[in-house]
């Protein structure tokens, strides 16, 4: 029985192991602006135009979710700011806030943000992540692939501006920017975001090696902790980070460790692709394709019971594991397919 209506009256969709399906994240698109090494390869090959939901589309998924009791969407990609019309859907999926929504969120690696921050306020957006891996120009040209560091950071302070609280994610990469975490903690918590960082995920053929690029984050706390006192607080902002207090910035700073530390037990997501794939676990290729739903069907209904049978099949935890033999990927679709 997936699909409850709780004591407080509201209605939830809760999976076989009891955990309470609350958080939707969604992939816009999977078309972005850079190619991450650690995310894509150079020659990615996108979706056919005919295969991406449409903007109603993905509307009318994200309603039935909310209809469903999800009480967060997060859009994400790709670049989510790169799909044309993206502030429309936003405009429109905001109506939820308040009725049924508590939040509407984004991640974005903030190419395109100054000019969209004040945008993204007024459509009643309160906080989002933006990625960023590093703040040498240089460097984050060779991460990004070709991307601008400029932009990024102008549009950090529009967000800022703009009154949003912005969280940085950074990806911790072995040899990439093991020395710079200080720098970015320090930038992070002087402006008054708190700064995520994350372990590689072995998502997608990226052509590289991952055991090249994975730092566990144990080894960067351990480190951190020779120069700052990390004290750990009940902080959690609705994802699977654990958050330390800083004692010498007096910010906050997250660790997101699905491969030294497994959260699943604690799951509350599931991820919609841009073609109307539902994947219940970010590690496990079982999925629903509710796009065959959506085109199919006229009302809501057929739309509502396909999302609760999904949510019936909701795996226990990821089986991630970087091997040294080979290290290809061990899910084949890329995070830019699921949204992270
Ligand atoms: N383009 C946007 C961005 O970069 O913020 C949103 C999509 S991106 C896929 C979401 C997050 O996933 C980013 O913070 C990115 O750094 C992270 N990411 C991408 N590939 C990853 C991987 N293989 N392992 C861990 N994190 C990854
Ligand atoms: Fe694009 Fe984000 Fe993937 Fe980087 S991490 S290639 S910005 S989708």
């Amino acid at each position: 029985m997936a699909f409850i209506v709780g004591e407080d009256g509201r209605s939830r969709l809760v999976d076989p192991y009891g955990r309470g399906i609350s958080y939707l994240r969604v992939s816009v698109t999977d078309r972005c602006d850079f190619r991450c090494h650690y995310c894509m390869s150079e020659d990615m090959t996108f979706l056919p135009k005919k295969d991406v939901l449409s903007l109603e589309e993905l509307d009318r998924l994200c309603s039935a979710f909310v209809r469903l009791g999800t009480r967060k969407i997060r859009l994400t990609g790709g670049e989510p700011l790169v799909r044309k019309g993206v502030m429309t859907l936003i405009g429109s999926l905001a109506r939820h806030l308040g009725s049924g929504l508590d939040e509407l969120t984004l991640t974005t690696n903030g190419s395109q943000l100054a000019k969209h921050a004040d945008d993204l306020a007024r459509a009643g957006i309160r906080r989002i992540n933006v990625s960023l891996d590093t703040l040498d120009a240089e460097k984050f040209r060779r991460i990004t692939r070709w991307g601008e560091i400029a932009p990024v950071l102008a549009g950090i302070d529009a967000a800022l501006e703009a009154g949003l609280a912005v969280k940085l994610n950074t990806v911790a990469v072995k040899d990439f920017n093991e020395g710079e975490i200080d720098a970015i903690l320090r930038f992070a918590h002087a402006r008054g975001m708190d700064l995520t960082l994350i372990e590689t995920m072995p998502l997608g053929e990226i052509g590289g090696d991952r055991v090249d690029q994975y730092l566990p984050l144990s080894r960067v706390r351990t480190d951190l902790e020779t120069r700052f006192t990390l004290a750990d607080i009940d902080h959690r902002s609705g994802g699977p980070a654990r958050y330390v207090r800083v004692e010498e910035t007096g910010g906050r700073l997250g660790f997101i460790t699905p491969m030294t530390h497994n959260f699943c037990e604690s799951c509350n997501r599931v991820r919609l692709t841009c073609t109307g794939t539902l994947y219940m676990c970010l590690g496990q290729n079982d999925a629903a394709d509710l796009r065959k739903v959506l085109r199919e069907s006229d009302g809501d209904e057929a739309i509502d019971r396909a999302i609760e049978a999904a949510i019936d099949r909701k795996p226990k935890g990821h089986d991630f594991v970087i091997e040294r033999s080979g290290a290809g990927p061990s899910i084949l679709r890329h995070m830019s397919t699921t949204g992270g």
